[in-house]
């Protein structure tokens, strides 16, 4: 009698098949586990704080889908919503209620913004909010600090963190000199520098774009005082800032890391433009580019700056981040601060235990564990990139082994989400005490 084939996947066949087919077998490079070594997993599902890969292996996901998981995977309010919204059509071309919604949403939660223009991803919203810089100015520079990262748009890769750190590149190939001439790249948090900058050739600088605070080199937050020099110096030389909130927005706090910096300091100057991604599509290709509506109306059809996107606003990606962004209430984020708290704390406690050097870095809810031996407070990314990759290697896979899957690069902030309870961050903090014993073993390979 014939049986029918039970065959379980595996991760490893997986990673065969996509190798074949894909460069590098994934659709975005620090998927691959490049610099942790081992095979890269592949998720079916997610739920909660937790993902199941191909194989039925469940894991804590402190992922989060790089972002975008703010209350967790699967969360059945945006889950119903899009169920709803896909069943109505997939898209029409054309402008449709949920955009109108979240942009008034948007409009409404942060207090620089007027206008918003929907894209579908970050890296679309960086390179829109460049053009309306130049558009506004008619001026070609741009600045931007080394270690930050905002898309790989050609003039924005150079020194960019994230993947080409983890990576170690400089910047990338095919990208022109002429075009990456036209980026100055700064040391973050040094205002003697971007002052320098501006004195020699400021009549030239369209824009400044900094990460709200520094999120893809490990997280590093502005200096205090740093971002509203910035805007001084940008604004006296009639140049524009644009704070990249992408991975910040709606996640380092309610109103992103700008709106930590803006209740602390009562700022004198404020950015011209934000850019936001990740959240604002609660996990659906979404970002978006806002500012004040002299600069928005720049944009085509009302102004002469062009931008466009067939599936931009999409539907059910803007009833996706409407959903999300409608349960993000203040207990979400209080949620999301006590699980980095806990986590950090329990962290801090094992690597100490077991010598592991160290440096835990927060930026509002959001953080990272820097390993190695730092400075008391680093503040570029020459100093950031003194991080031990062979050590974190060794904690990575330890964690998996443990069911805890983490981001697979030393560069990039853990996130949690508000799923993340406490009986979750206690099993985190089960698996620390072996995986900070593995890190601090001696690398004798
Ligand atoms: N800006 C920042 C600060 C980011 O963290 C990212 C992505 O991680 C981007 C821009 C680019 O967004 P996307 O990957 O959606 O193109």
């Amino acid at each position: 009698m014939a049986t029918m084939s039970t065959h379980q996947p595996t991760n490893a066949e997986y990673a065969e098949r996509a190798e074949r087919v894909i460069p590098g077998g994934v659709s975005s490079p620090v998927r691959a586990f490049g610099s942790v070594g081992g095979t890269p997993r592949f998720f079916v599902s997610g739920n909660g704080a937790r993902v199941v890969d191909v194989e039925g292996q469940e894991y804590i996901d402190l992922v989060g889908a790089w972002g975008p998981a703010l209350l967790g995977h699967a969360d059945p309010r945006v889950i119903a919503a899009v169920h709803e919204a896909v069943d109505r059509g997939l898209g029409f071309g054309a402008s449709a209620p949920a955009e109108v919604e979240l942009a008034e949403l948007l409009v409404e939660r942060l207090p620089e913004v007027d206008k918003i223009r929907m894209v579908s991803t970050g890296t679309e919203a960086t390179m829109t909010a460049i053009r309306i810089a130049r558009g506004a100015t008619n001026r070609p520079l741009i600045v931007k600090f080394a270690g930050h990262y905002h898309g790989h748009s050609d003039g924005l890769l150079a020194a960019a963190g994230s993947g080409l750190a983890t990576l170690s590149l400089p910047g990338s190939a095919g990208v022109t000199p002429e075009s990456a001439a036209q980026t100055i790249v700064l040391p973050y948090n040094d205002e003697d520098a971007l002052e320098a900058v501006f004195n020699e050739r400021g009549s030239q600088i369209a824009a400044v774009i900094a990460e709200a605070a520094a999120a893809n080199m490990g997280v590093l937050p502005p200096k205090p005082g740093f971002t509203q020099r910035m805007l001084e110096i940008a604004h006296k030389h009639g140049a524009l800032v644009i704070l990249d909130e992408v991975l910040t927005g709606f996640r380092a706090g309610p109103t992103g890391y700008w709106g930590i910096e803006r209740d602390s300091v009562i700022p004198t100057q404020r950015p011209d433009l934000f850019t936001y991604g990740k959240v604002v599509g609660g996990g659906l290709p979404m970002a978006a580019v806002g500012g004040r509506a002299d600069l928005m109306d720049l944009l085509a059809p009302m102004g002469p700056v062009y931008q466009a996107g067939t599936l931009s606003g999409h539907p059910v990606a803007a009833t996706a981040g409407l959903a999300t962004l409608r349960a993000a209430d203040p207990a979400v984020y209080q949620r999301l601060g006590a699980a980095a708290d806990s986590l950090t704390a329990a962290i801090a406690e094992a690597f100490t235990n077991a010598g592991v050097p160290h440096r835990i870095q927060r930026a509002g809810t959001l953080f990272s564990v820097l390993f190695g031996d730092f400075p008391e407070s680093p503040s570029n990314y020459d100093q950031m990139q003194l991080q031990d990759t062979a050590a974190y290697g060794r904690f990575f896979h330890s964690m998996l082994s443990s069911g805890i899957s983490l981001p697979p690069s030393a560069f990039e902030a853990w996130f949690v989400s508000a799923s993340h309870d406490e009986a979750t961050i206690a099993q985190i903090a089960d698996a620390l005490p072996h995986a900070a014993k593995s890190a601090a073993q001696a690398d004798f390979a």
